[in-house]
């Protein structure tokens, strides 16, 4: 596949790290390197009674640990996506992920489309290599595929990101005949899929998952997870799963931008794979959101029912709720503050103007206790109320 076309002119030209290039021959033991700044192990302050500590000290691969990259592998595969450590890159969580895509295909003469509303975080990024962020009509299914294509013919896009499962900001879930309607019509018109997964295993009802990366037949595609929303955000480990034709390019930016992510990171996360706890923890994790989740829609019902608009989110951690006419997003959120209540209004995940802008509020039930989330739905009604 030549991705040429996609590649901005200073990264089609970028050349690889010399040392990052060699740094393979210097782990082979019978080598003895004079390259390379690597410091002496020996010297290092010892911490045995942490291993895994122990086993991060040194400089390692700009690609990641090679057994955090099989466990990916594995991780991936689970979801349908058949690929191999080769065309795996460890990030410093998928916000980096989103930055070194960025570096590689966007400049100041690119349009890339995304959903509205969409991941604010990912806008900031795409707008700081100049890039024009161009949002597309989206509705409870996802993307719609008719305002894509006219986007497509419009705009000649380098990309188009997608957050098919339980979006950020809008909770929304790509049915499979959407999934499949884009996939098509990505090949047909060859363009490159930024597939942004973070929030899948936040599951609560029924619903189809299929990452569209696996529908694709030949457009060029880039598949994102991370381990923030399911383990630990503070550790920032996530991945970019790439068709062939990325891969070296994608780890020459990473190479350039951070050399590699924190190997103790990587190293913890690959430990808790391996200790086969994972299943039982996302269980834990979707019962606790779920019955979370429950408790807000029941209380954003009895308390706001007649003046709100929203849909129950299948999984992930938002709730998108349409404020009633007239009533400003920054308004609430001044005003529940005073009662100690933080909102977050939906202006900034519109990437582009738009007469929604100020009408939606975003509501995380992740980190509340069901107690919590009683106490502010209220506040937050009082405050709807008195506005409305
Ligand atoms: N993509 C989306 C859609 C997100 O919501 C987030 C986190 N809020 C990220 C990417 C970044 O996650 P990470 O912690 O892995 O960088």
């Amino acid at each position: 596949m030549d991705i040429s076309h996609l590649l901005t002119p200073h990264s089609r030209n970028m050349e690889a790290s010399l040392v990052r290039e060699l740094l393979h021959y210097s782990q082979q033991p019978d080598v003895l390197s004079l390259a390379g700044g690597l410091p002496d192990e020996s010297l290092m302050p010892a911490y045995p009674e942490l291993k895994p500590l122990t086993d991060s000290r040194q400089y390692g691969p700009s690609e990641g640990e090679k057994d955090l990259r099989e466990c990916i592998v594995s991780i991936v595969a689970d979801r349908g996506i058949e690929t191999f450590t080769d065309n795996v890159l460890v990030t410093n969580g998928s916000q980096q992920g989103l930055d070194i895509v960025s570096r590689l295909i966007l400049d100041d003469s690119s349009t890339i489309l995304t959903e509205q509303p969409t991941y604010l975080a990912a806008c900031q990024v795409f707008k700081l290599q100049g890039a024009k962020v161009q949002d597309v009509l989206s509705d409870a299914e996802g993307m719609s595929v008719s305002a894509l294509r006219d986007a497509i013919e419009k705009y000649r896009p380098k990309a188009v990101y997608l957050i098919p499962n339980f979006q950020n900001p809008a909770g929304h879930c790509y049915s499979l005949l959407r999934r499949r309607e884009i996939a098509a019509l990505l090949d047909e018109q060859n363009i490159l899929l930024i597939e942004d997964d973070p929030y899948r295993d936040l599951c609560y009802d029924s619903v189809d998952l299929t990452p569209i990366s696996t529908l694709i037949k030949q457009a060029p595609w880039l598949y994102m997870g991370s381990f923030s929303k399911v383990l630990w955000p503070g550790l920032r480990t996530g991945y970019i799963v790439s068709c062939d034709a990325f891969s070296p390019y994608l780890v020459k930016v990473k190479q350039a931008v951070d050399l590699h992510t924190n190997r103790l990171a990587q190293n913890m996360i690959t430990h808790f794979f391996k200790s086969g706890q994972y299943p039982d923890h996302v269980t834990k994790l979707q019962k606790a959101y779920k019955e979370k989740r429950d408790v807000m829609a029941d209380a954003l019902n009895v308390e706001l029912g007649d003046l709100i608009e929203f849909s129950l989110p299948a999984g992930g951690m938002f709730f998108w709720v349409k404020l009633p006419e007239g009533v400003s997003s920054q308004l609430v959120l001044t005003e529940a503050l005073k009662d100690k209540v933080l909102v977050l209004p939906g202006t900034p995940f519109f990437p582009c103007e738009s007469s929604l802008e100020d009408a939606f509020l975003r509501l995380s039930f992740a980190r509340v206790s069901p107690t919590q989330i009683l106490k502010a739905i209220k506040v937050l009604a009082k405050v709807i109320r008195q506005l409305a």
